[in-house]
């Protein structure tokens, strides 16, 4: 296939950050951008040079994207994989229909991979009150039932410690179709970032170390403090699961590192990522130019770390008595601001994020601790007073 040069059409099926923070990409190498999302104030929308309204599982708004578009990506992997198959006969569309249909299913991405041989934690299916007992048995206690279907940031997930607890908690979760998973005690979290190109060839950004909160990502750091040969399996595992899937664009996949120095693959994403937002400023290439290169059939560029960096995400509960102190953070002159333009900022809503490079990658962590304290410190502070 003839690569799409700039000049040519993306088109987003999404209108969030990443589809944000890629137009953002996209416009500096001088592609156009066209973004479906319901919302026509979405946080792409208004980079958008097309922007086309409508729900995200419209097959009719999909299609009037396809038309202005020479190739079709995504902002998220909540999206139909039929309705994908439908826009493949249309235009090109990376990731594929076929990518989708196993990730958006967390049962069938475990079945997935069990299939390639590759280690997760214990789990089993759910799909009534009566299996979710023996399920849960299996398991063992505490377990976490996650719905199998639009998931996300923790949503849709409920800890089980006790199983008396199982019926409430399924309820909670609306008795939906879920996967009932071991809650491991794991030593840290990591996620391989990882490019796949037309021909096969792979790419890996520097892998992040991340921490969360309420099953939220909190920070990622990078370099990621694990042994260079943790490293290259978690690397090597990631390259398995991109060719075995055929993926085309940017992947994430995210693992827990055990406590006996074992890997578990908890979870694929077929995208950009949070945990790679740390790319865009401390990388040769961002995960999303590389994203761009990659579904438009162009060489894939070189995604080696500049400086070391810590990136910490802004959630809306920062937001609760108006706008957050912006001279704190700016005063931190290696604190570089990104804001989604999203409205309302509601509590757990990814509203930005704040990139911190230095040489010294601890000094950067001690920074976006500092900054996470006086930003929640601040919000207790009275509007009136905060320009003070
Ligand atoms: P997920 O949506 O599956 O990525 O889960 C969000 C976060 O919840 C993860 O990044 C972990 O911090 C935590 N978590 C998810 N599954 C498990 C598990 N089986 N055991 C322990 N922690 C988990």
């Amino acid at each position: 296939m003839n690569p799409i040069w700039p000049g040519g059409t993306i088109g987003i099926i999404g209108g969030g950050q990443l589809a944000r923070m890629l137009a953002l990409e996209a416009r500096r190498m001088g592609y156009r951008i066209a973004v479906l999302d319901p919302d026509p104030e979405g946080s792409a929308m208004r980079l958008a040079d097309i922007s086309v309204t409508g729900a995200l599982d419209s097959l009719e708004a999909a299609r009037s994207l396809a038309e202005h578009s020479d190739v079709i990506t995504l902002d998220t992997e909540h999206v139909p994989a039929e309705l994908l198959e439908r826009l493949e006969v249309l235009k090109p569309v990376r990731p594929s229909s076929n990518v989708l249909r196993i990730v958006q299913d967390r049962f069938e991405q475990r079945r997935f991979l069990e299939a390639q041989g590759l280690p997760q934690v214990r789990n089993a299916p759910v799909s009534s009150a009566e299996s979710l007992r023996a399920a849960a048995r299996a398991v063992g206690f505490p377990c976490v039932i996650k719905t199998r279907r639009s998931g996300y940031d923790g949503k849709g997930q409920a800890r089980v410690d006790r199983e008396e607890d199982l019926g409430d908690a399924w309820r909670t979760l609306g008795e939906a179709p879920a996967v009932i998973e071991s809650f491991v005690h794991f030593d840290r979290e990591i996620s391989v970032l990882l490019a796949r190109d037309l021909g096969g060839n792979i790419r890996f950004h520097p892998i992040a170390e991340n921490s969360h909160r309420r099953g939220i990502l909190h920070t990622s750091r990078v370099p990621a403090r694990i042994p260079t040969e943790l490293a290259r399996q978690a690397e090597q595992f990631g390259f398995r699961i991109a060719s075995a899937l055929g993926h085309v664009g940017m992947m994430a996949i995210e693992l827990f590192l055990m406590r006996d120095g074992g890997l578990l693959v908890n979870e694929i994403a077929p995208r950009t990522h949070n945990s790679g937002h740390y790319s865009f400023g401390a990388c040769a290439t961002s995960q999303f130019e590389q994203h761009i290169r990659a579904i438009c059939g162009l060489p894939l560029g070189d995604p080696s770390l500049l400086r070391p960096a810590v990136m910490l995400n802004l959630l809306g509960d920062l937001w609760r008595d108006g706008s957050p102190n912006w001279r704190t953070v700016l005063s931190h002159p290696t604190a570089r601001l990104h804001l989604y333009g999203k409205s309302p900022a509601s509590i757990g809503r990814k509203m930005g994020h704040i990139l911190i490079l230095s040489e010294d990658s601890d000094e950067a962590e001690e920074i976006a601790q500092t900054i996470a304290f006086e930003l929640e410190q601040s919000v207790a502070i009275p509007l009136e007073r905060r320009s003070e």
